[in-house]
């Protein structure tokens, strides 16, 4: 590399806006060290984003950057949690200047708005890998999971379904419909930080759709031991899904394409009301698309017909 790799580090990546008064220690020692309330939990995820898996070799680094942070965001909003810290492991091909300025702008554009700071990481050559680890805080007890829904609880979904599938879609060049919105979806999602903070202490379960609706939804039913019907009429499909929808007849398509990373959730029909009002108050967008119920597996209603719907969503190793 032209740069070392403790220049890059120093260039790249230790200017940023967001310190927190609990970190104690970030970049430039061996470990972090932060200090963590007694009544808080820490929430911790990590995700990995390799080249020619995740994304494209020519993909924008400045979206690049956005995205491998909001994937391990929309973790933590899944979770309730309150964003705080991440560390970022880079493994890079060649130190290319202008490619770590766009990365590092995408990235930290992000990490100030949800006020996240990056305290450590780790840099290596090798084939373009990308990992982020974020963590977060719930007051004590507070914390989503995937495993409360009980039948008759409503389902919901954040925002619009499948437009990060048309998106690739586009990106592919495997339809002609035209639609900015899907592609910045596919290539800069919205972690949904601030509607999973609403969700905190209503929610039964929550989960992010990373891997398609079907799939995701599938962990919350099989973790709870139950089942669920959704409503094709009640699935927020944007303009240009509908297009694609009614071009191909491909109607599983927002159901089974992953990177939406909204969030999916279930609420008891007591909490209902206080949710709703809530989220609108908020100017959150939402919909509720379906229910729990006892009978195992995902149905969907549709035209007066109830369809089994696959539950497998994209699994690394399936085919080996
Ligand atoms: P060590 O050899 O102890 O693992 P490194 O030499 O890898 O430490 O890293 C030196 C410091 O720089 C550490 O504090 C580490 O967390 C930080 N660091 C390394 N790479 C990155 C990165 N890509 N982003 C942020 N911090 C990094
Ligand atoms: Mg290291």
């Amino acid at each position: 590399m032209a740069l070392g790799e403790f220049d890059l580090i120093r260039r790249f990546f230790t200017v940023q806006a967001v310190k927190h008064r609990s970190t104690i220690l970030g970049i430039g020692d061996d470990c972090a060290l932060l200090r963590c309330e007694s009544d808080q939990e820490l929430v911790i995820t990590v995700d990995t984003l390799v080249e020619g898996v995740h994304f494209l070799h020519d993909v924008d680094p400045e979206s690049l950057g956005h995205k491998a942070l909001a994937v391990n965001l929309s973790d933590l909003a899944a979770m309730g949690a309150e964003p705080k810290w991440v560390t970022l492991a880079l493994t890079l091909p060649h130190c290319d200047a202008d490619w770590l300025q766009s990365f590092a702008k995408g990235f930290f554009t992000l990490a100030k708005r949800y006020e996240v700071e990056l305290i450590g990481g780790d840099t290596t050559r090798g084939p373009l890998t990308i990992t982020v680890q974020a963590l977060g805080l719930t007051p004590r007890n507070h914390a989503l999971r995937r495993s409360g829904a009980c039948p008759g609880d409503l389902v919901y979904l954040t925002g619009e379904l499948g437009a990060a599938g048309l998106g690739l879609k586009i990106r592919l060049g495997q339809t002609g419909i035209e639609d900015q919105g899907a592609f910045a979806h596919l290539e800069r999602p919205e972690p949904r930080v601030d509607i999973g903070l609403k969700l905190r202490g209503l929610a039964s379960s929550c989960i992010d759709v990373s891997d398609g609706l079907a799939a995701d939804l599938g962990h919350i039913l099989e973790a709870c031991d139950v089942g669920a019907t959704l409503y094709w009429e009640r699935l927020p499909l944007s303009d240009g899904v509908h297009r694609y929808v009614a071009e191909t007849d491909d109607w599983s398509m927002p159901l089974s394409a992953g990177d939406d990373y909204e969030l999916c959730f279930t609420v008891p029909p007591t909490s209902r009301e206080e949710l709703e009002r809530n989220l609108t108050a908020g100017g959150f967008p939402f919909a509720l698309i379906g229910q729990i119920e006892s009978q195992a597996g995902l149905r969907l209603s549709k035209e007066g017909r109830s369809i089994e719907l696959s539950q497998n969503g994209y699994q690394h190793f399936s085919s080996d």
